[in-house]
């Protein structure tokens, strides 16, 4: 055991979860009890109750040689939230369960709690519950996420009509861009003679780290469509990438679609690294996944209205479904949009 490092079993598990589960106050008034008792007790009135969980296992969605416990942490909050934004909706519950194998300290959990911690104050939401188990495989963490959307207000992918416009947050490929990055780096240091002292050299790709390692939730995205009076027909997050995401709205809205490659919004530094690495960086933008933006489509006479949207790109429409998906390159020829994103279940990925 390194120096400073709790064992596990010197406080049992429950002297864990007294650990790191105390500093989380209820914030949210449909949470009537949180950790303590049997089960949390919810009371969301004539709301709608929105569930949603991931599930994530070291070796195959993180590998912790380069991603620090609090920042997956933080993600691991972070990604179920993107989910209930997606519906419209808003999160106000988690519960937090761990598989912990024996490397693991008091303090690695707590680090990995820090991370939730900030998510929840940031989010305002409220940690309510969880279980904890030895693991023999690493780490294993899933997180339920408990949200709520008014009456009618929530939206679904099946809700886009042809002729409606599609639009999507921020911009796309960066947290793809910066995972290769930190895949390369890691690379480099593994072969490196500096060994433990190797500093792997960033400057300049900053941007693309923080989107891998720190991704957020556009909360901000879903209040300002709201302020604007704007109301997607249909809706989700980009998590497993554009592509993909756009072929599940088709799929579930019944229509096809036309994007077009020169209105996909891609960062900077994602261009360069693209560069860097001889990728094609509409292809990484299309299929790279984690980027945790909003897809969504909107009437086409509320043109206007998302034109004027900061951090608002408007990026094709919707068609009737014999015409099917496709991207209209910069030189007006079109490619049927195929899905290649990220699936742990892929068997490329075995
Ligand atoms: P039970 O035996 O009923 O499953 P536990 O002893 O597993 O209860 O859990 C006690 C309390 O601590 C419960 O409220 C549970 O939701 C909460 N809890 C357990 N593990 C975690 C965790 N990793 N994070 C947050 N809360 C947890
Ligand atoms: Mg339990």
């Amino acid at each position: 055991m390194e120096n400073n490092q709790t064992e596990i079993s010197s406080l049992g598990e429950f002297g864990l979860i007294d650990r790191i589960t105390k500093d989380f106050p209820l914030r949210n008034e449909s949470s009537k009890k949180g950790v303590g008792d049997d089960a949390a007790v919810l009371n969301f009135g004539d709301k709608e109750v929105l569930v949603t969980t991931d599930l994530l296992l070291e070796g195959i969605h993180f590998d912790l040689r380069y991603v620090p416990l609090k920042h997956l942490g933080y993600k691991s909050a972070i990604v179920n939230f993107s989910d209930i934004y997606a519906m419209n909706g808003t999160p106000k519950q988690i519960t937090v369960s761990l598989g912990v194998s024996s490397r693991f300290t008091v303090e690695h959990i707590e680090e990995l709690y820090a991370g939730i911690r900030l998510a929840c104050e940031i989010y305002g939401v409220d940690l309510v519950g969880g279980d904890t188990s030895a693991s023999v495989t690493g780490l294993v963490i899933s997180v339920t996420c408990i949200g709520e959307s008014e009456k009618g207000e929530t939206v679904f992918r099946s809700g886009a009509k042809p002729t409606d416009l599609i639009c999507v947050s921020g911009d796309l490929g960066a947290a793809y861009m910066g995972l290769q990055l930190l895949e390369r780096e890691n690379q480099v240091a593994a072969q490196s003679k500096e060994g433990k002292d190797f500093q792997p050299d960033f400057s300049g790709k900053e941007y693309i780290l923080e989107r891998q390692l720190k991704p957020e939730a556009r909360k901000d995205i879903v209040a300002m469509l709201k302020e604007n009076g704007i109301k997607p027909t249909s809706m989700m997050d980009v998590s497993d990438g554009l592509s993909s995401e756009l072929l599940h709205i088709c799929k579930a809205s019944d229509t096809g679609c036309r994007i077009y490659e020169d209105k996909i919004p891609i960062d900077y530094q994602t261009a360069v690294m693209a560069e860097e690495l001889n990728m094609n960086l509409v292809m990484t933008a299309m299929n790279g996944g984690e980027d945790y933006e909003l897809l969504f489509t909107v009437p086409l006479t509320e043109h206007d209205k998302v034109e004027k949207l900061k951090g608002v790109s408007i990026i094709g429409y919707v068609t009737e479904p014999n015409l099917g998906a496709a991207m209209v390159t910069r030189d007006g020829n079109e490619i049927p949009i195929t899905a290649q994103g990220w699936n742990s279940l892929a068997a490329s990925q075995q």
